[in-house]
């Protein structure tokens, strides 16, 4: 229903360098509920699993200067993956503007 949760990060956009501090996620309850990423963290790990053994939380932010959707997921179970997404996102997104969802380049 378009609804969602938001979350506050330190991120910025890796294609143009703009703050991109406020994202959006639809893998909570959404109810239009402001998380920092920490929160957001022990949010997906407070969820029931069943017997799933990682815990993926998306969040995505489209840039306010370029427009660029910029997606990262996250597993919540694994604090080295979950620091390692975040600095492999800043990595290997090129510094290039563009439009539209931007895959993850291939290994
Ligand atoms: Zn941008």
């Amino acid at each position: 229903m378009g609804l969602f949760d938001w979350i506050t990060t330190p991120l910025t956009c890796p294609y143009c360098g703009t703050p991109s501090a406020e994202w959006q996620t639809k893998d909570l309850e959404p109810t239009m509920t402001g998380y920092t990423l920490e929160e957001f963290k022990a949010a997906l790990l407070a969820k029931p699993h069943g017997r799933a053994t990682s815990v993926n939380g998306e969040i995505h932010h489209i840039c306010e200067q370029c427009k660029a959707y910029i997606s990262l997921l996250v597993e919540a179970r694994d604090e080295a993956n979950w620091e390692a997404a975040m600095q492999e996102f800043r990595k290997t997104h090129p510094a290039l503007s563009g439009q539209g969802h931007q895959e993850r380049p291939a290994p």
